[in-house]
């Protein structure tokens, strides 16, 4: 039987980031360095597979510090922790290392130095996110705000509206952030923060990629988790862009091949978390049932790299 035809249109960038990357390293030297197991704070990326993966080699994942014997090292996953965690890990004496992206503790840092000259801080994030919870945590509890839309600009209660400053999550919408940061702008002129925000080079291109491909797609597909923040955008961004039927799947078993009947082209692209292999296996499922033509469309390259220390940090 002959296969009907289809585009494939390919995102690049899509897929790992340096962030998610160097995390994964750090999760390996540790089971190299010290066998297993190692506990790893929170899943080290949002991805099952990856997940899976590291498990298989050692790594024991929990959600609190406490479910960590403290005669096992612990590392903190890329999204970052509140400053209280790493601080109750020396206290314990535990071996400890931090796999927070460097992206992230920029961002940490920027608050940090706000909070120093007396700025109340307001965040633009996503409530219950780790990351959120990890930047808000790097200050004394209460002093940051968090914001999520538009409307919450309109009703946030502030200590000063000339001593203000604010930071973002790394993978939100770009252009959702554009509008509450305007919001923050008008109704706060005073307040400080980055020239744009601060969401990560990785976010924002993939962003841009979906946005070249999607109206041309009869349908989009990102491979990423459901609690992916930066895979959630792309499946937004997408929609947004005019693609009339954008979906998550964590792997080609997810896909729901009766929404996809009568589709001559189809996009795919991946979040941060998301391995090259889980991509690949998407496209063999594709030509298992069309013929299939793969367009690749590049809107950026990425060469970033973040160094892995070397020597695991162990606290003194
Ligand atoms: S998505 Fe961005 S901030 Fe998050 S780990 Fe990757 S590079 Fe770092």
């Amino acid at each position: 039987m002959t296969k009907p035809p289809l585009t494939l249109y390919l995102a690049a960038p899509r897929g790992f980031c340096a962030g998610v990357d160097r995390a994964i390293k750090i999760v390996e030297m540790a089971l190299q360095k010290w066998g297993a197991p190692v506990y790893v704070r929170h899943e080290i990326v949002h991805n099952k597979f990856v997940v899976d993966s590291l498990r298989d080699q050692g790594a024991v994942f929990v959600e609190e510090l406490d479910d960590c014997p403290v005669d096992r090292p612990v590392i903190f996953s890329a999204h970052g922790v509140p400053k209280a965690i790493p601080a109750e890990a020396a206290r314990r004496e535990m071996v400890y290392v931090d796999a927070t992206c460097p992206l992230v503790s920029k961002v940490h840092i920027e608050a940090a130095r706000h909070h120093e000259n007396g700025l109340q801080m307001i965040m633009i994030g996503h409530a219950g996110h780790p990351e959120t919870i990890g930047t808000m945590g790097q200050l004394p509890e209460g002093e940051v705000l968090l914001v999520e839309t538009v409307e919450d600009v309109a009703h946030v209660e502030v200590r000063d509206p000339q001593q203000l400053a604010f930071v973002t999550q790394t993978t939100l919408s770009v252009d959702d952030t554009i509008d509450i940061v305007a919001a923050l702008r008008d109704r706060f002129p005073a307040i400080v923060g980055p020239h744009k925000e601060d969401i990560c080079y990785a976010t924002t291109n993939r962003q841009e990629a979906v946005k070249a491909i999607a109206p041309d797609c009869d349908a989009l597909l990102v491979v990423g988790a459901p609690n992916s923040s930066n895979s959630r955008r792309l499946v937004e961004v997408a929609r947004k862009a005019g693609c009339p039927y954008s979906q998550l799947v964590m792997r080609a078993e997810n896909i729901d091949w009766r929404a996809l009947e009568g589709i001559a082209s189809i996009g795919v692209t991946a979040g941060a978390s998301a391995p090259e292999v889980l991509i690949d296996e998407v496209i063999d499922a594709f030509r298992a049932r069309w013929d299939v033509t793969v367009k690749l469309v590049e809107t950026a390259q990425e060469n970033v790299e973040f160094k892995v220390p070397r020597v695991l940090r162990i606290p003194a």
